[in-house]
């Protein structure tokens, strides 16, 4: 890629229009029909067989709304791509969401079935079950839907096509060229995906990544985060005597393997989880500007509290 930047956005149809006109309306409530109609279809990351009927139902919706599309083998699950015609004067976004989801413990679950979405209000007591019949003249903006993957990750990937519906019934151009990938094992811990986008390079080369994949914001705002946290994984030792020590003999002389570890852990971060690890900050510097947009975002302390 030319430019390398993730950016998490979890965009609410709901929230980006503040007045709905009707073309909205019936757009959202078709973005809930199909919603529905693809949590309908398990998509536990274990099974191969729940993958590929996702990947047949978003060749289907894609190719319906004028997309190339493939399906790119890898060690694992196969992933899916999607492009519209590329034109070489524009610059070019590239889309990650997933389609996988966890897999479901239907005991758990306030519903019959995980995988059939329901709809509810919020009451004084908690959330009500409401009949989609309801949704014929408005729709609630605090109405919630539940299912499998309704929020994580199936919504943006539904919520994505149907922006796209939007833009072409309003004749709005793309100033982009616009590419997804879409994971089948996101939840599995996407393990074959650094490889495959090492493999497909000239495919997915883009000067933008835009993941459709994080929580919304505690205020409930559209959220569009530049950056991500990455993740280091490391195998740490610790050794000790060679065999258990008696607590009442050796056992307070011995270096004691666990208190080692806990020792070293502690010390990688202070009180106020700043890292203590020499160099760590090293080259990263935030300006004026990205402190005051920082400051801006509304954070309310006791709410993100009580969610914790
Ligand atoms: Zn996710």
């Amino acid at each position: 890629m030319k430019k390398y930047i993730v950016i998490c956005m979890q965009l609410f149809l709901f929230g980006i229009f503040a007045q709905e006109s009707g073309q909205l309306q019936t757009q959202i409530r078709h973005t809930i029909d199909e919603i529905r109609a693809f949590v309908a279809i398990p998509n536990d990351a274990l099974d191969a067989a729940d993958i590929n009927r996702n990947i047949t139902w978003l060749t289907q919706k894609f190719s319906a709304r004028g997309f190339n599309t493939t399906v790119l083998p890898t060690e694992g699950k196969p992933l899916f791509f999607a492009a519209l015609p590329i034109s070489d004067e524009k610059p070019t976004l590239l889309f990650y969401m997933h389609f996988d989801g966890q897999s479901v413990d239907p005991g758990k679950w306030e519903q019959p079935n995980p995988y059939e979405v329901v709809l509810r209000a919020p009451v004084s007591s908690g959330w009500e079950d409401r009949s989609f019949d309801e949704l014929q003249d408005s729709i609630p903006p605090d109405w919630r839907l539940y299912g499998r993957s309704t929020a994580d990750d199936k919504g943006p990937i539904v919520m994505f096509l149907n922006a796209i519906d939007l833009l072409k019934k309003n004749k709005q151009a793309l100033p982009f060229n616009v590419k997804l990938i879409l994971d089948g094992e996101e939840e599995r811990g996407s393990n074959p995906l650094p490889k495959a986008v090492r493999q497909y390079r000239e495919l997915l080369e883009a000067d933008y990544l835009v993941i459709n994949d994080g929580p919304v914001h505690a205020s409930g705002l559209p959220t569009v985060i530049y950056g991500c946290r990455g993740i280091t994984s490391l195998s740490l030792t610790t050794y000790g005597p060679v065999k258990p020590q008696h607590s009442g003999h050796y056992g307070n002389y011995a270096p004691n393997p666990a208190f080692q570890l806990s020792r070293l852990l502690a010390g990688m971060k202070d009180n106020n989880g700043k890292v203590r690890i020499p160099g760590y900050y090293n080259g990263i510097t935030i300006d004026e500007e990205t402190r005051a947009v920082l400051r801006s975002v509304p954070d309310d302390v006791a709410k993100i509290n009580a969610f914790l």
